[in-house]
């Protein structure tokens, strides 16, 4: 007979009281969670065999339901005891320092880390190491390099000229602009101050002609919105245009040149070093 009368079959006794333990968090080596077989993250269903060692779903079929340790036969009895701790396991972001604060399935934080708006993106002025949040990457820029003859290029003082054109709700809008920009600048940051958005201008000599391509230092996070844009080229009458579905977010500005979202503009249409551009970034609808 159950004294406690909630309890009347007593099978459900009152769960252990850890009210003073709700701050503290358990220290697990995160080896444990990961099967032992292909070392990937444990996901449910877990199997056991009668030895209890454990192998993953995806392992027993590869394995022939056959235990890598023992021999015995794998991939009927599942581990619920893994399985129930795997399910209690949460990772805090790696961005926690930086002020993130969602905790995460075991196995499932890249999901969010990749979109994860505390990321840390590298300035993109040459020889700068500063790293910091792609909002404060803006504000960085705007203390520190703001009149720093970018790339060593001849009578570069750009940065200055493109702000100002960057007024509110220019990238709502769509308005294209024009600018211009020596190809042995390597790189124009166009900046946002409305949106704390930075847009590179990459160019890239290769030996038939310059590709030039737009990306966003930003998270792909919806928060952050998507942009596609339009970059024209136009000399002797001619003009050439590219026009990409989307920006290509990054964390770090790359020096590879990138094999698609480019405008290539080839040598026959070149005249000297500096290109006179006109671009569009616009703001996609989000679904
Ligand atoms: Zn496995
Ligand atoms: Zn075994
Ligand atoms: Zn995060
Ligand atoms: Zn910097």
């Amino acid at each position: 007979m159950a004294k406690n009368g909630n309890n009347s079959s007593g099978y459900h006794l009152p769960k252990k009281q850890r009210t003073e333990d709700k701050i503290r968090s358990l220290m697990l080596d995160m080896d444990v969670l990961d099967c032992p077989v292909c070392y990937e993250p444990f996901t449910i269903p877990i199997f056991q065999c009668e030895n209890g060692h454990m192998a993953c779903s995806s392992c027993c079929p590869k394995l022939g339901n056959k235990c890598p340790a023992c021999a015995l036969p794998i991939g009927h009895y599942r581990c619920r005891a893994m399985e129930s701790i795997l399910e209690s396991a949460f990772l805090a972001c790696r961005n926690a320092k930086f002020g993130c604060t969602h905790k995460l399935p075991y196995g499932k934080e890249l999901t969010h880390e990749k979109e994860c708006i505390f990321s840390q993106f590298s300035c993109p002025a040459q020889d700068c190491t500063h790293s910091c949040s792609y909002k404060d990457i803006f504000d960085h820029y705007n203390f520190t390099h703001v009149n720093d003859r970018f790339f060593s290029g001849p009578n570069l003082d750009h940065l200055k000229d493109y702000i100002p054109m960057y007024r509110k709700n220019r990238f709502n809008k769509g308005s294209p602009f024009s600018f211009q920009m020596n190809i042995s600048d390597m790189m124009v940051i166009l900046r946002d101050s409305e949106v704390k958005l930075s847009f590179a201008v990459q160019c890239f000599r290769e030996p038939y002609g310059v590709y030039v391509t737009v990306s966003c230092i930003a998270p792909p996070a919806p928060e952050v919105g998507r942009f596609s844009f339009r970059l024209s080229y136009t000399v002797d009458g001619h003009t050439m245009t590219y026009e990409s579905p989307e920006v290509k977010r990054i964390l770090k500005v790359s020096f590879q040149t990138p094999q698609d979202n480019v405008l290539l503009i080839p040598n026959s249409l070149l005249r000297g070093e500096l290109l006179e551009m006109n671009l569009c970034i616009k703001k996609l609808n989000q679904e």
